[in-house]
């Protein structure tokens, strides 16, 4: 700082002597005001802030005293010379006690005057400089402690024994300590009990620079009142970063350890979104049961620990059955509803410890670890399931049926790794599925793998379009009362060359997806219709021909047409053809269908609606259709009991077809107590293994020559199970 920005005013009663004193000092080049008498210096006092005062004593008015006591109680940060012709010791010392620098007796000598101007200046500057210091370090300080405490992080120092000496505010939002409660405590106090062990090595840090702790993650105690944030959790998680805290930092053999610096960082959000992220990753959204992912997890877990304590597990693959329909006709929205109300009876049926998983759609697994006696065990477990599936639904006023099938295999007969117990689960699945679905099965090493799994179905089912590979089967449709058969099912059959017979189930689904069924219905229809012209033309008796329909092949635009067209082709009349139908191929497109089917039923075609019962229950649309019969199907022919109630639904569906005179099939019957019942309630027709497999063109024409055309040895108008064919 220049002496120029120095302010100094002289102070005389003198105008001579002013004069003099600054020329004096302007010389020196210092620059100065002057005032002639107390109360004109006092005046420039109070207007300007003077850094030095060369102040004269004796004045008239007011004197240079006067002026010192103004400086004084006004509070001026200057210094003062007096200069001053007084000689006496008193005056001096006076002078000084009220607070001036320095006194200089008139006349003075010039250079001690300037000297001492100078030191006065030089001290003041000094003085001046280290204010600002303090100031600035107050402020600094100020700063860094609003800084500490508005900090979202909790920021403590501990001492050598790991005591808090500091610990800022944040800790009350957090934690719920007040932070004044925590001096003096050890640390401990704060860390979950868990995590002790991590906290020992963090909290107790002593290194510094890189080698120091960094985002060491542990959890903290709230304290136990309900003002703390966290208080439903009673821990926080935190990311705790620390360092050791010295004397003497840049010497290491001299300096001494003060303890230990930290920096907790409240990571709740990130821990939360952390989760979310990990269970979304191993959970399926819909069910919030484990996904793919976590089974695999969880398999190859389970397929260690079997191997190492010598154990079985077993893998059971779910499949609901018909689902799709019901997703097709419904909508999307009830169909993740029942998947949702399907997966929490699921989980009533399994033990603790085993997984259940959505697989995929309306795919479940279920990992069934530790399994002790044998088959029994995961029988029991497959038959729960089987059963608690078998009460309906309830969606939106729908009652909805669904069942599953279940392949089961177990480690370490059926596969002693994942990928193998998986496929064998999910080939066991398949054939139960070929059996007429709702059931299980356990996998055995005569079962084939499914087509679809060794090759292309798309291909595959192009070439056997052109190559001939497809063939109709029939299965007899008998009158209950009678014994006659009075209708077929025409069933499409698939030879392939190298993988020999491929079910309907295995690749009807898929063309379904494809519209190949389109292409594949049109080929069954048009052979369907020729084989029933030859025994026509044979002059068999006249029975019905029935043709399954896919709801894509009905969409198709000349449908109707290509129908009646190839009933002219064929000189077949109307009601020897019944279409078969399922609800869903109906729901998905009503208004288009029932035009459809009523344009078809003009020209006296049947229409059937197969598989009735498991699309759902909801019955108000078939007073609607131009519709002549109802097809029970086969599971709930299946589950028929002798002695059980449970048959409400066949009786429920016998009696309303009844009430809208409808006809109604029951298939899948295979037992003769089955078709015993069926008799009771006055069903009137029938279709299962009990009387026929589906047969092969020639045998139905065999069949249908022997007189009375029935199935030979019919009693008392019920075919016994004595006279099946096969
Ligand atoms: P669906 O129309 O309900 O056909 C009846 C199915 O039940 C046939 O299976 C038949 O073999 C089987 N079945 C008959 N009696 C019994 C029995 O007593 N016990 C058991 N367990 N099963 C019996 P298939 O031939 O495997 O056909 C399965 C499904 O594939 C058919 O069910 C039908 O939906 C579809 N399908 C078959 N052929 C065609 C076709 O030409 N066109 C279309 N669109 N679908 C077809
Ligand atoms: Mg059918
Ligand atoms: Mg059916």
């Amino acid at each position: 700082m220049s002496s120029n920005e120095q302010h100094i005013l002289i102070v005389d009663d003198d105008p001579v002597v002013l004069k003099s004193l600054k020329d004096l000092l302007a010389i020196r080049g210092l620059d100065a005001d002057t005032a002639i008498g107390g109360r004109e210096a006092i005046v420039c006092l109070d207007q300007k802030d003077y850094d030095l005062v060369l102040l004269d004593l004796q004045m008239p008015y007011v004197n240079g005293h006067d002026v010192m006591t103004h400086i004084r109680q006004q509070n001026m940060d200057l210094s003062v010379i007096i200069v001053s012709g007084e000689t006496s010791f008193d005056a001096a010392r006076d002078a000084c006690s009220q607070g001036a620098y320095d006194f200089l007796r008139k006349p003075y000598a010039t250079d001690e005057l300037i000297i001492t101007i100078n030191n006065a200046l030089k001290e003041k500057q000094l003085a001046k400089k280290n204010q600002l210091m303090q100031d600035q370090l107050r402020e600094s300080e100020r700063l860094h402690r609003y800084l500490v405490n508005t900090s979202p992080d909790i920021i403590y120092i501990l001492d050598p024994e790991g005591n808090f000496t500091f610990i800022n505010e944040r800790i009350e939002s957090l934690l719920g300590y007040d932070a004044s409660e925590l001096i003096g405590k050890h640390y401990t106090l704060l860390v979950h009990n868990d995590d002790a062990e991590v906290a020992r090595y963090v909290f107790n840090e002593r290194r510094v620079g890189d080698r120091a702790s960094r985002n060491v993650e542990l959890r903290l105690k709230c304290k136990d009142d309900n003002t703390a944030r966290f208080f439903e959790t009673r821990a926080l998680p935190i990311e705790l970063s620390s360092m050791g805290i010295y004397k003497n930092e840049e010497n290491p053999k001299k300096r001494t350890y003060l303890g230990t610096y930290g920096v907790a960082r409240d990571i709740t959000e990130r821990k939360l979104a952390e989760e979310t992220i990990n269970f979304q990753a191993y959970h399926d959204l819909l069910t919030n049961l484990p996904n793919r992912a976590l089974l695999r997890d969880r398999l190859s877990l389970a397929i260690t620990q079997a191997k190492r304590e010598e154990e079985m597990l077993a893998v059971m693959f779910l499949d609901l059955d018909r689902f799709k329909n019901i997703n097709d006709s419904l909508g999307h929205v009830i169909g993740d509803e029942l998947l949702q109300q399907v997966s929490t009876r699921l989980k009533s049926c399994v033990r603790e410890g085993d997984t259940l998983a959505r697989f995929g759609g309306d795919e479940f697994t279920l990992l069934l670890p530790k399994i002790t006696k044998g088959q029994e065990d995961i029988r029991k477990i497959a038959e729960k399931i089987n059963d608690v599936l078998r009460d309906p639904f309830t969606i939106d006023d729908n009652e909805l049926y669904v069942s599953a099938s279940i392949g089961i295999s177990i480690y370490p007969r059926d596969g002693t790794n994942m990928d193998n117990l998986i496929k064998h689960a999910d080939i066991a699945m398949y054939h139960v599925k070929d059996k007429g679905k709702n059931g299980y099965q356990f996998y055995s090493d005569d079962m084939t793998t499914p087509y679809f799994q060794n090759l292309s179905l798309e291909t595959g089912i192009h070439k056997a379009l052109d190559n001939d590979e497809f063939h109709l089967m029939y299965q007899p449709q008998i009158n209950i009362k009678s014994g006659e058969i009075v209708g077929v099912e025409a069933l499409v059959r698939w030879e392939h060359p190298e993988h020999g017979p491929i079910t309907p189930a295995e690749f009807i689904p898929f063309a379904e997806e494809t519209g190949m069924i389109v292409d594949i219905g049109h080929w069954v229809l048009r052979n369907a219709c020729a084989e029933l012209k030859r025994w026509r033309d044979a002059g068999l008796p006249e029975i019905r021909m029935s043709i399954n329909m896919s709801a894509r092949q009905l969409a198709e635009k000349d449908i109707v047409k290509r129908i009646s067209n190839m009933l002219k082709d064929y000189g077949i009349p109307g009601h020897c053809i019944e279409l078969e139908i399922t609800e869903n191929t109906i729901m998905s497109e009503m208004d288009s269908v029932i035009h459809k089917l009523k344009e078809l039923s003009r020209k006296g075609v049947n229409i059937a609606i197969d598989d009735f019962g498991t699309g759902y229950s909801s019955l108000s649309y078939l007073h609607k259709l131009p519709i002549q019969t109802l097809k029970i199907d086969r599971a709930f022919i299946k589950e028929l009991n002798m002695n059980n109630s449970g048959n409400s639904i066949i009786n429920t569906i016998v009696a309303m077809a009844k009430g809208l005179d409808l006809n109604v099939i029951a298939e899948g019957v295979e037992t003769q107590q089955q078709l015993d019942y069926l008799h009771e309630i006055d069903c009137h027709e029938a279709q299962g293994f009990l009387f026929g497999k589906p047969l092969p063109a020639d045998v139905i024409s065999q069949l249908l020559i022997q007189d009375p055309y029935s199935i030979p040895g019919a009693e008392n108008g019920i075919p016994n199970s004595r006279h099946r064919t096969h």
